[in-house]
């Protein structure tokens, strides 16, 4: 049967049959289309097999080599795991997975002397048991992920146990804020009146600015080791850079990322006059565990340890010396301080808030069409919490999609400006050579086929942010 014998067929079904089918339809589309962009790219990993011309200068073949055979490797996960999860999706909407597990909730709570007008603890339990089934069915996925690709690629630091207190510990902390928060937010919805969906969006404002502010001091704590970053040369320097463009810093950390894996990264946060500056001990070569281990291990110092630990260095020295100099972490910090100079974390903010108050408005318009609980199973009852699923997962679907593609194209405009701001503070250079290692030590591949990188690239490709600092450093 052919689209249009499809689509035609699909138009003479009732209301709640066509919109089931129009979300099935519409996520195989997606899905179809990300596949078709993943192979392109995929056969550029495949037939690119030697450094480019134009890149001779920036990658030798041998980090070329290998950082294609791990994009490869990824790429080959992202194709199984994208699979599974579009088949997983599918099944649940056919087999009517959403209104079971809905009954199955109704049902606990029934055990626990809670009847079917207790509608938001049956919401609670259903929450905790669906994000405990999406827990549970994307953890061999995320096993494999960390120790079988990021392994082989000499990426991952984690030991087994360590990534399963982790996975555990990420998941109550979930429920610590999932659960509190949304049952408020039906309680709003619920008591809300006619204009419900403002209350209900200035509730999720005020929660994202909650979390966004207690997030690193409270929340980031409890998975990672922040260290003030002791006083010295680079400390001294990042002070008088941030002072130059009037950046409020109160702090800076290094954070041992290096203990999960070896990406490296730099990020800033806080509110008004109280900004922190973090930084990943990988992006930096004198604080890098990683580079220490080798130091150590490489020295003449004779060592007491047992057998099974000359194992992990000769592994460990063959990762090579990674992370920046003290001058390319500055002027990847310019870079950072860009975004925030050029009001790129406002201007981000404000579209998600206005997105997230369009959405409850559309929410509350659609919220009375019973056709939607039907589509999806509900015949007889319209749960507040299946409403939002319905209608912020599935109904929205195509716009997100639209939306999230603007976002992308908006954050490779932001990237190359906050490059450029970089640039304004003398560091072109120094920002030159620190993307050409970040690359390395990330083992980017700096091929792309044009239409993958315009839908998925939130940064703009390697060579075309070399070239644009290039012009400038030379005016
Ligand atoms: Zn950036």
């Amino acid at each position: 049967m052919g689209l249009w014998a499809l689509l035609d067929a699909m138009w003479e079904m009732p209301a709640e049959k066509r919109i089931f089918g129009a979300v099935l339809l519409f996520s195989w589309t997606v899905y179809l289309w990300e596949t078709f962009l993943a192979q392109r790219q995929r056969r550029v990993y495949k037939t690119t097999t030697h450094v480019p011309l134009e890149l001779g200068q920036i990658m030798d073949s041998e980090t070329f080599e290998k950082s294609r055979l791990y994009q490869l490797d990824k790429s080959t996960f992202s194709f199984w795991s994208g699979l599974y999860s579009e088949v997983e999706g599918t099944l649940i909407l056919l087999f009517g997975g959403i209104p079971y597990l809905w009954r199955l909730s109704g049902r606990f709570c029934g055990y626990a002397g809670f009847g079917p007008e207790y509608e938001i603890s049956q919401s609670l339990v259903f929450l905790l048991l669906a994000t405990l089934f999406s827990a549970l069915t994307g953890l061999p996925w995320s096993l494999y992920n960390t120790f079988v690709i990021e392994e082989k690629h000499g990426f991952n630091q984690q030991t087994l146990g360590f990534f399963m207190k982790d996975a555990i510990k990420k998941f109550v902390v979930t429920q610590c804020i999932l659960l509190p928060v949304s049952s408020l937010l039906l309680y709003i919805i619920k008591i809300g009146g006619d204009y419900f969906f403002i209350y209900a969006w200035l509730f999720t404002l005020v929660v994202s600015l909650v979390l966004v502010t207690i997030y690193a001091d409270y929340i980031a704590p409890l998975f990672d080791k922040f260290t003030p970053l002791p006083e010295g040369k680079l400390k001294q320097e990042i002070e008088v850079m941030a002072k130059s463009i009037d950046f409020p810093l109160t702090k800076v950390y290094v954070v041992e990322g290096s203990k999960r894996s070896s990406h490296s990264n730099a990020y800033f946060y806080g509110f008004f006059k109280n900004k922190r500056i973090v930084l990943f001990d990988t992006l930096l070569e004198e604080y890098s565990v990683l580079n220490k281990d080798i130091q150590e291990e490489s020295g003449m110092e004779p060592r007491n340890d047992g057998e099974g630990d000359s194992e992990e260095i000769k592994a460990k020295v063959k990762n090579k010396k990674q992370g920046c100099k003290n001058e390319e972490v500055l002027a990847v910090l310019g870079h950072e301080l860009g975004h925030w100079k050029l009001g790129h974390t406002v201007k981000n903010i404000i579209i998600s808030q206005m997105n997230s108050f369009l959405c409850f408005f559309l929410f509350a318009v659609l919220i009375g069409r019973k056709e939607l609980f039907v589509a999806f199973g509900f015949n007889d009852s319209q749960p507040t919490l299946i409403g939002l699923l319905i209608i912020f997962q599935f109904i929205f679907s195509p716009y997100n999609e639209v939306l999230s593609f603007c976002l992308t194209v908006l954050s490779r405009r932001f990237e190359f400006q906050a490059d450029a701001f970089a640039k304004k503070l003398g560091k072109a250079k120094d920002l030159y050579s620190a993307l050409i290692k970040l690359n390395k030590d990330n083992l980017g591949f700096p091929v792309s086929d044009w239409l993958f990188s315009m839908w998925h690239y939130s940064h703009p490709p390697l060579l075309e942010r070399l070239q644009a600092l290039k012009n400038s450093k030379q005016d």
